[in-house]
C-alpha cells in the first residue's frame, strides 16, 4: 500500500539550489517513489539548540510530498543514502550541510524507534517547513496539530520566498 509523505529539505552549503535539485531527481528516479509535488525555495536562518545562528550561511528550504511503498524506516535509509550520494560530511546535529532530507509525516502513521520518530517532532516548530508546506498544501494537517495554516501565517516572515 502507498502512503503520502512530507519530506523537507534543506542544503546551507555550496550551490545550495542545485543540491535541492538534485535531491529531488533522485527521489523521482526511486522505482518505489512517485514525486507528487514540490514547493517553492525558501531562505531561512539557521537554527542550533539554542535558536538562531546567524554566524552560519542561511538555509534554502523546500517542502516535497511523495506516494511510496516504503516502510518508514526504509523510506528514511533510501534517504540517507541520497544524501550520501550528494556528497553529505558530517551527520552532526545542528551542523551545517549540503543537504538534509526528513521525514514530515508518513500517511497518518505515528512511528517511534532509536533512529526515527514521525511525525517529525519539530515540524511543528520550524517556519522553514511549515511555510513551505503551507504554500504547497493549503488544506495540510500535521496529526497532533491539526491544520497547519494558523502556524503558517504566524511564521510566514521568518522565512524568504526565494
Ligand atoms: P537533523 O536532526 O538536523 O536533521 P540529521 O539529518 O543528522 O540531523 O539527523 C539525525 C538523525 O535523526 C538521523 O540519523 C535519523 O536517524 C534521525 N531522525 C529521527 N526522526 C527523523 C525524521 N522524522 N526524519 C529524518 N531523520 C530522523
Ligand atoms: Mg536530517
Amino acid at each position: 500500500m502507498a502512503n503520502r509523505v512530507v519530506l523537507a529539505l534543506g542544503s546551507n552549503l555550496g550551490n545550495r539550489r542545485r543540491w535541492l535539485v538534485l535531491a529531488l531527481a533522485h527521489l523521482s528516479l526511486d522505482e518505489k517513489i512517485e514525486l507528487i509535488d514540490v514547493s517553492g525555495v525558501y531562505e531561512s536562518k539557521a537554527l542550533t539548540l539554542s535558536g538562531v545562528d546567524s554566524t552560519k550561511p542561511r538555509y534554502l528550504n523546500c517542502v516535497a510530498e511523495i506516494s511510496t511503498e516504503y516502510k518508514p524506516e526504509q523510506l528514511l535509509n533510501v534517504l540517507q543514502n541520497i544524501e550520501l550520494k550528494l556528497g553529505r560530511k558530517k551527520r552532526e546535529r545542528w551542523g551545517n550541510r549540503n543537504i538534509d532530507i526528513d521525514i514530515i509525516k508518513f500517511g497518518e502513521i505515528s512511528y517511534r524507534s532509536e533512529k526515527l520518530t514521525i511525525p517529525h517532532p519539530q515540524a511543528a516548530n520550524r517556519a522553514f517547513v511549515i511555510v513551505p508546506w503551507y504554500e504547497m498544501n493549503q488544506d495540510a494537517e500535521l496529526p497532533g496539530i491539526g491544520k497547519i495554516s494558523k502556524l503558517a501565517y504566524i511564521f510566514a516572515d521568518q522565512v524568504k520566498l526565494k
